[in-house]
């Protein structure tokens, strides 16, 4: 996330009496019938109730071993969702399409219409875009839409007081992506900008 939009977050969380921990790793778990305890890398001790855990996913792929089906964490494919084998397909988070993982239902849902198209001999190739992010607890929402973290230009609007942010990224002086943490009101105008590729306000700048 943009450093000044994790900041409206973290703030957040603190008002909701939620403790952010940065910078440090659970190095030990303790417990026999239940999780009773963490301990951190800071030797810090944690009591606990449970533990719930979120350490990432990776596709189980030790049954393509002894096939010629070119993969590594993840399945290759190209824009058609083919394998390097003939006939094969494959599509969704398991796969590395042109060299991105998308990793999201939409991404999942158009790789699985375009290899079903593939399979019937039609031809659709599939572009890897970033879906649109919209995230909403109570007082906090963060809409997100394209790249934001590479740019060559931007723009932006910190209003802390209000905890409100806006940003939009420019690549090639076009829009590649759109940010805004408490700014729902403002979501057709940023998807708008982002979707029609608007060009950077300030030429020049
Ligand atoms: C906690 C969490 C929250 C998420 N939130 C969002 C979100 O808000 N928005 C969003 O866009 N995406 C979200 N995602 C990502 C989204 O769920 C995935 O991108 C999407 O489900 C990928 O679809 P898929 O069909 O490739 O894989 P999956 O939905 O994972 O389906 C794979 C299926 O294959 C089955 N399977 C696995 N191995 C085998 C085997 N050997 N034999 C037979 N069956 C097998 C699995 O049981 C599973 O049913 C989230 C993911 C997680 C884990």
């Amino acid at each position: 996330m943009d450093p000044a939009a994790a900041h409206l977050l973290h703030q957040y969380l603190k008002k909701e009496k939620i403790h952010v921990m940065l910078h440090t790793q659970i190095s030990n778990l303790y417990g026999i019938s239940r999780a009773e305890g963490a301990e951190l890398t800071n030797k810090k001790y944690i009591n606990t109730d449970f533990i719930v855990y979120a350490i990432g996913i990776q596709a189980d792929l030790d049954f393509l071993k002894n096939t010629d089906i070119k993969h590594d964490q993840l399945i290759h494919v190209d824009q058609a969702m083919r394998t390097s084998t003939a006939h094969i397909y494959a599509c969704g988070d398991a796969v590395r399409c042109d060299g991105v993982h998308a990793s999201l239902w939409k991404n999942a849902e158009q790789q699985g219409a375009i290899a079903a198209m593939s399979i019937c001999n039609k031809q659709h190739e599939y572009e890897n875009a970033v879906q649109p992010l919209l995230f909403q607890h109570d007082q906090f929402s963060c809409f997100m839409a394209g790249n934001i973290r590479q740019s060559d230009q931007y723009v932006e609007c910190l209003d802390e007081e209000n905890s409100k942010f806006e940003k939009y990224t420019y690549q090639n002086g076009l829009c590649s992506g759109a940010l805004l943490i408490n700014r729902k009101e403002q979501i057709p105008y940023a998807w708008n900008t982002y979707q029609s590729k608007a060009a950077y306000p300030f030429a020049g700048k």
